[in-house]
């Protein structure tokens, strides 16, 4: 569930706001969104993708909230880690060349 929007890294660019499926942010002129109604968010990732400054942490728990501070998640490097994880963040190589999928597709019914 989506757990922080940091509001010293955020550049207001509401991609975030954009992207996200369930419309959990509240954009804010000129500065971070609010997370509005975070119990409609589906651990999709979306926002955390999108983010280009990794401003956003996605807590993997899809059914609750966790008591988490901005601090602590970044000590951990947790912040935007979903997108390092899967090679989109800068400098990064991507990993198409891993991607599985095609074989859902190539399954039996
Ligand atoms: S994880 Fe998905 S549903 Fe949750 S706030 Fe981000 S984009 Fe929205
Ligand atoms: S995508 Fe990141 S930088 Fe842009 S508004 Fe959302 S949190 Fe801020």
């Amino acid at each position: 569930m989506i757990e922080i929007v940091s509001l010293e890294r955020c550049v207001a660019c509401d991609l975030c706001v954009q992207v996200c499926p369930t419309n959990v942010f509240d954009a804010v002129p000129d500065a971070a969104p609010k997370i509005a109604r975070q119990a409609d968010c589906q651990t999709c990732f979306m926002c955390e993708l999108y983010c280009p400054v990794d401003a956003l942490y996605v807590a993997p728990d899809v059914q609750q909230t966790l008591s988490v501070s901005e601090e602590v998640v970044a000590e951990q490097g947790l912040l935007g880690s979903y997108r390092a994880s899967i090679g989109w963040s800068r400098g990064k190589r991507n990993r198409r060349g891993s991607d599985q999928t095609f074989k859902l597709i190539a399954s039996p019914h």
